[in-house]
């Protein structure tokens, strides 16, 4: 018996592999302006419309600028995305962030309604380098009433660079690091750069 669909479903499968890596290669690509600015962050996210592929709103970590712990890439970027669409659903529309999305940045998409989150660097990869809460976004995404895919790492050691940056290696240093912190080592402070588009 041959399978017809088999061939059209890999083919399906590998063009929207090849689109996801495009895309976040893309939003590595805008996160990295941040790595020459005097506060760099690696982390930054894109939204897109999941049918068309039509980006709505991107944004970086911005907790130094705004004095506000919650403004994560993510939260920021569905933020301003749920403004410009005057809508708090995200229904319709997908994910890339060159960071996996901690435990807040992903109840805030699950609320969000949103069909899927592609991320790029692993929370473990984010952990080399600063602190974090080791919950995995599937794992939220699991324990949640809300259907969203999540698929990562896609790209990761493209989007690990942005961790790995001279400029970011630098301000790594001043964040501190989670078990150093913990220990009470070093008082971590952090820094970044608000990059809207
Ligand atoms: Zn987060």
């Amino acid at each position: 018996m041959v399978h017809f669909d088999m061939g059209s479903n890999t083919a399906a499968k590998t063009t929207r592999e090849a689109v996801d890596a495009a895309r976040m290669a893309e939003v590595v690509r805008f996160t990295a302006r941040t790595l020459v600015t005097e506060r760099p962050v690696p982390f930054g996210a894109l939204i897109v419309n999941t049918k068309t592929g039509k980006p709505l709103q991107r944004a970086v970590n911005a907790v130094a600028k705004e004095n506000d712990p919650s403004s994560h890439a993510e939260v920021r970027t569905v933020r301003l995305a749920c403004r410009k669409l005057k809508s708090a659903s995200l229904r319709g529309y997908t994910m890339y962030s060159t960071c996996e999305p901690c435990a807040m940045c992903m109840a805030n998409l699950l609320w969000s309604g949103i069909d899927r989150v592609v991320f790029g660097a692993t929370i473990a990869d984010a952990n080399r380098h600063c602190r974090q809460i080791h919950i995995s976004a599937s794992e939220v995404a699991k324990r949640s009433d809300m259907q969203c895919d999540v698929v990562g790492p896609v790209e990761r050691d493209l989007a690990y660079t942005l961790f790995t940056h001279p400029n970011m290696l630098r301000v790594f240093k001043m964040w501190g690091k989670g078990t150093q912190a913990k220990r009470g080592l070093a008082v971590p402070t952090s820094t970044s750069k608000r990059g809207d588009a």
